[in-house]
């Protein structure tokens, strides 16, 4: 095909897989026994090639489709045969930490557990940290403004990029490596690629900002009998520890009970009757000093009646596994042959009933086999993974008329991490107006004139 001949042109043979070898190649990481569909993989090396291939796909009207870690939970990542992955696995530099200025520079196909241990040893914190850390790349994470485990305490990825470079679907570079916290000198360019799932530029390089490492890390995991001490004991940690609290997820029954049955490697640490499980995390900088502080604020919760039980993670082993039944998500998607992933927005306050409104109403569909909700709960961030033995389109449908009616009617959003991709995109009218929409269509417009760049995502 001409076009692979003019790729060839740019990046050495081993950097296009065509052909029978695509069968190896995939679209998501969960996906591996389905072939990617695709004219070709293209995997640049570094900014200059991707900007050439971008030319070149730009004058041939040619769709691209950008391949990060393949972790989205949204169809982004799907292409067809006529189309041309571009995968950024091969430009995975670490190009500086500055201990002092506290930041990291780095090409985007890092992964982000690779940027998390690299900081570490220089004695830094990246904040970022979610389940996916250890295929999920920056570039990706960039790119859906991932969240995560920490994002009450340091905010989403938006919140840590001081800097990008990208590559417009034109194939210019639009570099601002900067490693500045203020910068208001015009339009904060940077935004446009944060969040905007390659739809607008293929990030190649980031600048990001970080944090002296905490010395000392404590786990609690704790078991609640209402929402109401969910909220009391969130309000309790964060007045008693201060800014030392750096984790608060929130468990369901069924999603703690499923975690910790027979089936699965996991302790049950504490028994599976109760109605929520609530993991704190604290960091701070006196492991003996911090543990003795957070007993004692466990026990007083206890005494005031927030929680019913809990436990305190002994070691690091033992952290590791409680954190594990909470970010294990792989054991509630194999549940059933089929799952529908939600991440959604609702104010922290309406949580607990709009969840049991909707667990109600989804218990009614007979198709629905089995529900879990967890999530993020400081930041209002809960995920749902609903399993089905069919994957008929009209029940796909009924569950997300269900969940999302409900968003709506609380104004929350049908997206709080994992983006819009392809999957949502039907939905986006429930959590954005028409003038809103029409303002994104004609960003897209403006950028990408000839729509070929990660095509039909989000609108
Ligand atoms: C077990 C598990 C847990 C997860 N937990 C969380 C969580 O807590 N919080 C959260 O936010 N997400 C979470 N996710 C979702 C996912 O990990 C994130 O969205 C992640 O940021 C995607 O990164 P990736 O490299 O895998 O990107 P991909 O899946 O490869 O791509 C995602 C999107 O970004 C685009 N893209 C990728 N790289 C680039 C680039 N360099 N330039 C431009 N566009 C690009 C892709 O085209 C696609 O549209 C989880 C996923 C799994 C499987």
């Amino acid at each position: 095909m001409d076009i692979i001949k003019k790729i060839t042109n740019i990046v050495d043979k081993s950097s296009i897989i065509k052909g029978d070898d695509l069968k190896s190649r995939f679209y998501h990481i969960w996906k591996t026994d389905i072939s990617l569909e695709s004219i070709c993989v293209v995997l640049p090396r570094n900014t200059r090639q991707v900007s050439e291939v971008m030319k070149i796909c730009y004058e041939n009207d040619q769709e691209v489709v950008i391949h990060g870690g393949l972790t989205n939970l949204v169809g982004a990542t799907k292409s067809n045969n006529s189309q041309i992955v571009i995968s950024l696995e091969k430009m995975n530099e670490i190009i500086e930490i500055d201990t002092e200025s506290k930041t990291i520079t780095c090409e985007s196909g890092v992964i982000l557990e690779d940027l998390i241990n690299a900081c570490r040893e220089k004695d830094l914190l990246l904040p970022l940290n979610f389940g996916a850390r250890g295929s999920a790349q920056i570039g990706g994470a960039v790119s859906t403004n991932a969240g995560g485990l920490r994002v009450f305490k340091y905010g989403m990825t938006r919140h840590l990029v001081l800097g990008t470079e990208a590559v417009l679907p034109d194939g210019t570079v639009i570099s601002s490596l900067k490693k500045l916290i203020k910068d208001n000198s015009g339009y904060d360019l940077k935004q446009i690629f944060i969040g905007s799932e390659g739809t607008l530029g293929i990030v190649t390089k980031v600048v990001l900002r970080l944090y002296e490492l905490p010395t000392s890390r404590l786990t609690a995991l704790s078991a609640l009998s209402s929402y109401d001490n969910v909220i009391k004991l969130l309000k309790h940690l964060e007045k008693k520890l201060a800014g030392n609290l750096s984790g608060f997820e929130l468990l369901w029954n069924s999603t703690y009970k499923t975690m910790v049955s027979e089936k699965t490697n996991y302790n049950k640490y504490l028994p599976d009757t109760y109605k929520y499980y609530v993991f704190i995390e604290s960091t701070g900088s006196d492991y003996e000093s911090d543990s003795i502080k957070l007993e004692n604020i466990i026990s007083e919760s206890l005494d005031k009646g927030y929680i019913e039980d809990a436990v305190i993670g002994k070691n690091d082993k033992e952290q590791t596994n409680i954190w594990g039944i909470r970010e294990d998500v792989s054991v509630l998607a194999d549940e059933r042959k089929y799952d529908q992933h939600f991440d959604i927005s609702i104010p922290t306050s309406s949580i607990g009933s709009i969840i049991d409104k909707i667990t109600n109403q989804l218990l009614k569909n007979k198709n629905v086999k089995t529900i879990f909700p967890f999530g993020h709960v400081a930041d209002g961030n809960i995920h749902f993974i609903i399993g089905k033995d069919s994957n008929e389109e009209s029940i796909t449908k009924e569950v997300n008329d269900v969940i999302y009616s409900n968003i709506e009617s609380v104004n929350g959003s049908i997206s709080a991490e994992h983006g819009i991709g392809i999957d949502k995109k039907e939905y986006l009218k429930n959590t954005r107006n028409k003038e809103e929409i029409e303002l994104m269509r004609l960003i897209k417009k403006t950028i990408d004139p000839k729509n070929i760049l990660n095509p039909g995502r989000i609108l």
